[in-house]
């Protein structure tokens, strides 16, 4: 295995016309990595994989370990992660960390945090239903969780921004609590005592649905970006 390669099944931009029809299996994608983020097909809530083990938060706040499904859009990579130290703070400013210890914005990355946060925002989209809606109306049709001093890692990717289209540029994070009963794609949190751990990769694999016929007649052409930054931040 390769652990300087990010594999990402789909793009995100495909995502903003509403192609959520899951493209690759389940245990497709863990053959490219045993840690990563994604989504089912239709949305169908928020997916964070930590140790080859699937996990599923769904609209309704449950958290479920997962073997069968399909992604329209998954991140994952093996995992070989380099401690970065303590990190601690509000969003904004335990993100700047990230990015310093990163040492550059213009590689594709990884990095977890492990510990305690005082405030944690996620959302989860709740499953959509054909015909799928845009990305952008999904942004409404999402169910939002938030807790206080929960224990659990952090779990993403930077994009460089160079990539919007491709990825969601700047970070994208889930959650999962420790006792597994919360979780999703983080809105906003702050970092009450945690250690940060990194995995900067030098390749990137982009794995398209060539057998799907949605994507491949799909107008993609038009300025995607905008709804991109809506829905993901
Ligand atoms: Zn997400």
């Amino acid at each position: 295995m390769n652990n300087q390669l990010l594999y990402q099944h789909g793009t995100l931009g495909a995502l903003v016309p509403g192609l959520f029809q899951g493209t690759l299996a389940i245990g497709e994608l863990l053959k490219h990595g045993d840690t990563g983020i994604g989504t089912l097909t239709g949305l169908d809530g928020e997916l964070i994989i930590m140790d080859g083990v699937v996990y599923q938060v769904s609209a309704t706040g449950q958290v479920m370990v997962i073997e069968n499904g399909a992604v329209p859009f998954a991140n994952v990579h093996f995992a070989a992660f380099k401690s970065a130290g303590d990190i601690r703070g509000a969003a904004a400013t335990a993100q700047q960390q990230m990015l310093a210890a990163l040492g550059t914005h213009n590689l594709f990355a990884a990095v977890q945090v492990r510990g305690t946060f005082a405030h944690m925002t996620t959302r989860a989209v709740k499953a959509q239903q054909r015909p799928y809606p845009g990305l952008a109306a999904t942004a409404a049709d999402q169910a939002v969780f938030t807790r206080e001093q929960v224990a659990g890692t952090l779990l993403g990717y930077w994009s460089p921004q160079l990539y919007a289209g491709m990825a969601s540029p700047g970070f994208h994070l889930h959650f999962l609590a420790d006792d597994h009963q919360f979780g999703g794609h983080v809105l906003d949190y702050t970092v009450a005592a945690g250690t940060l751990q990194t995995q900067v990769f030098s390749d990137i694999q982009l794995h398209l649905p060539t057998a799907d016929s949605e994507f491949l007649n799909a107008d993609l052409d038009g300025d995607l970006l905008g709804d991109i930054t809506k829905a993901e931040h």
